[in-house]
């Protein structure tokens, strides 16, 4: 099936415009399907909506924004306003104390809308204190978990890998009057307004996983939209979190309650020994992946969009299993 083919066009036309009804894109942002993940886009940000001198804001509230930031260094004059570093990167930044550190000059504010790894997620999103200063966010592990006023955004990305399809391909939702504007030395597959004038058909896009995204979208619109989904993943998270808290301490989520992550639940063990076995007995039992990322050790649940409610019922039963042998 060539990718010009009208086949496949109808299937990314589909696939976009499901996408928009899903979020409600406005008009005036586009919706490109790239490659190259959310780690590109750390690059083709800056390269595009920057020049070299231009200052930029960056909050850092884990490992991702903290990538995003150091690749930007490369293109523009990042600066890190906020870092939750200190803290083990267990808190979002309350935004009245942002507004003093804000740079009046930056042409974005970026923020990492979930962090994967630390399972810290903004459930508002800060406003830049000048309306020229656009706000951008990776939405990587939260994109079409719930619903996102698109409006309050220059930029959204996304890999679509924890959500929505396959690895592969990158959503990215741009408002149209930022496009055009790429430095001199932007490769042409990171130049925006090449993907945007070539309706991501510029090269071969990833066609399967393009086409997948598209299955998933129809499939979360016949759910009842992000609306409905979030309330699921609302259940979902509720149950596990309120499993860790009510385990007078032999759980411990390390985040602030009003930031917890619904996508990502970090989780360790009072008795850190004990770790090992506990990772090694649900994977006997079918529940694999629990280890936590290597940077913060302890334990990690990820549950996306794609794991059922029965999925979490199942590990919360083996927790409460597993502490009342070890308790
Ligand atoms: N941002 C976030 C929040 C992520 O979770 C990830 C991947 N886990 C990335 C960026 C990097 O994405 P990719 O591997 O698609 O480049």
């Amino acid at each position: 099936m060539s990718h010009r083919g009208k086949e496949f066009l109808s299937i990314i036309q589909k696939a976009e415009s499901d996408l928009r009804t899903l979020l409600n894109i406005p008009e005036e942002y586009a919706v490109l399907f790239l490659q190259g993940g959310a780690t590109t886009q750390f690059a083709a940000i800056p390269l595009n909506i920057t020049t070299p001198n231009d200052a930029v804001d960056y909050i850092i509230t884990g490992s991702w924004s903290d990538k995003a930031y150091k690749e930007a260094t490369k293109y523009c004059k990042p600066n890190v306003i906020w870092s939750g570093k200190s803290e083990k990167y267990t808190k979002i930044p309350g935004f009245d104390s942002l507004k003093t550190n804000q740079n009046t000059h930056a042409k974005y504010l970026h923020i990492c809308a979930n962090e994967t790894i630390h399972g810290v997620e903004f459930k508002d999103y800060p406003t830049p204190i000048n309306e020229k200063t656009v706000l951008v966010a990776d939405m990587s592990s939260n994109f079409c978990s719930k619903p996102v006023d698109v409006s309050k955004f220059g930029i959204i990305y996304a890999g679509a890998q924890k959500n929505v399809g396959p690895s592969g391909v990158t959503i990215v939702i741009i408002k149209k009057d930022l496009i055009g504007n790429a430095q001199e030395s932007t490769p042409v597959m990171l130049d925006y307004k090449i993907h945007a004038e070539n309706n991501s058909l510029y090269n071969t896009p990833p066609c399967y996983g393009i086409y997948m995204c598209g299955l998933v979208f129809e499939d979360l619109l016949e759910q009842g939209g992000l609306v409905e989904v979030e309330k699921k993943n609302k259940k979902k998270a509720e149950i596990l979190y309120d499993a860790i808290d009510s385990s007078n301490g032999f759980y411990r989520c390390p985040v602030e309650k009003s930031v917890r992550s619904l996508m990502n639940v970090p989780f360790t063990l009072a008795k850190p020994e004990l770790e090992g076995e506990f990772v090694n007995i649900a994977a006997g039992e079918k529940m694999v992946q629990l280890k936590g990322h290597r940077s913060v050790g302890g334990m990690r649940a990820s549950i996306y969009n794609a794991m059922p409610f029965a999925g979490v019922e199942k590990l919360v039963a083996f927790m409460k299993d597993f502490q009342a042998k070890h308790a």
